[in-house]
């Protein structure tokens, strides 16, 4: 089956690897000269499944099923290509309501996780030893790196223009907030901006995922003092970054421990998450015949990308007996 992909964010190359490895005959056409310019790029690497407070239902299955398929897709594309794209194995979560976070640790237990008491400065907190954070850049170059290797075509500079037709047996849409341009598809875009700071008396802290009354704080430590900290929830975004929000988000994590306050700023950047309008994230599902898209994967597109390329695998084979779009 000949497939085309519009889109190398992380869905669309996570999907490129996956039907390559399948043995399908895949070409990715992107606007962007390279992979991950997009909302990828501006992603802080968090794989959060099981530290996350929703317990049950579809986007719960989603998330852990994702996770446990990074078990073979980290190890397997750092193999291929050399790249490091594990940063962090386990993360620590700061809950502002620890009652609640004992609830879901007994609910995880159940469901075969594991969230374990652990204490940071003076704070209590849980230790999630299956999460994890990855570079997102370095992820999706090894996804794209990797899809080559089986045999995947790239086409870079090359955007997908409305109303084209395709020379394939298939198309998959993944072109994140793109997408709504392509297909059906009401989306929403929700800002996101991350600082990386240099912190001189390093308080040597793990991955951390504060949760709290204010929302979430994700700080990820790089070594040396280093850490990148995001990401703001912006539901009505003006332009982006902002310098109030450095602030902010430096004044959030300098809360807890007071020696952000005095870190250096080395960068800011941000981008725009894909939300769905009306329903559930992430959306994949036929949008016409021969075309599936799989988009909107609002705030976890890194952490649900291998289930998604898992789904569309399954979509395509099983629709092989349907009309191919050429025909249609
Ligand atoms: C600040 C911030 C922090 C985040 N942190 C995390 C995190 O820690 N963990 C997590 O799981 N998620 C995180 N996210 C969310 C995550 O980044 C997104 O869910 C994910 O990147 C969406 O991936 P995508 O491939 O659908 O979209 P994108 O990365 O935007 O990729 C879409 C690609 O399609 C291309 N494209 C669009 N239209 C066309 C066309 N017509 N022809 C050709 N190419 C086209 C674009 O150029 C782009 O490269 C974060 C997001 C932000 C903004």
């Amino acid at each position: 089956m000949k497939v085309a992909i519009i889109g190398s964010g992380i869905i669309g190359s996570a999907i490129a690897f996956h039907l390559a490895s399948l043995g399908m005959r895949v070409e990715v056409w992107e606007t962007q000269t390279q992979p991950g310019l997009g909302s990828t790029g501006a992603a802080l690497g968090f794989l959060l499944g099981v530290a996350s407070a929703k317990t049950s239902g579809r986007i719960v299955r989603l998330r852990l099923d994702s996770l446990k398929l990074y078990d073979t897709w980290l190890p397997e594309l750092e193999k291929l290509t050399g790249r490091r794209v594990l940063l962090h194995q386990g993360i620590v979560c700061l809950p502002r309501d620890g009652h609640l976070w004992r609830e879901l640790a007994q609910v995880r237990a159940k469901q075969g996780y594991s969230l374990e008491p652990v204490v940071i400065g003076q704070y209590q907190g849980f230790y999630s030893p299956t999460d994890r954070v990855v570079h997102p850049l370095e992820l999706v170059s090894a996804l794209v790196e990797a899809a080559t290797q089986r045999g995947a075509k790239f086409h870079w500079g090359c955007a997908w223009e409305q109303g084209r037709e395709a020379d394939s047996d298939r198309v998959v849409v993944c072109g994140g907030l793109g997408s709504q341009a392509l297909v059906e598809l009401p989306l929403q875009a929700v800002g996101g901006q991350a600082i990386e700071v240099a912190v001189a008396a390093d308080p040597h802290l793990p991955a951390l995922h504060i949760v709290d009354e204010l929302g979430d704080v994700n700080l990820v430590p790089l070594g040396g003092g280093r850490y990148w900290i995001g990401a703001t929830v912006e539901f009505d975004p003006t332009v982006l970054p902002r310098a109030e929000n450095v602030t902010y988000l430096l004044g959030r994590v300098g809360q807890y421990f007071p020696q952000f306050q005095e870190s250096t700023v080395l960068n800011t950047w941000a981008n725009y998450r894909p939300r769905p309008i009306g329903r559930g994230a992430p959306v994949i599902e036929w949008c016409r015949p021969g075309w599936l898209v799989a988009s909107g994967h609002y705030r976890n597109g890194l952490l649900l990308a291998p289930i998604t390329a898992q789904i569309v695998g399954e979509m395509l084979i099983n629709s092989t007996t349907a009309t191919s779009i050429n025909k249609s």
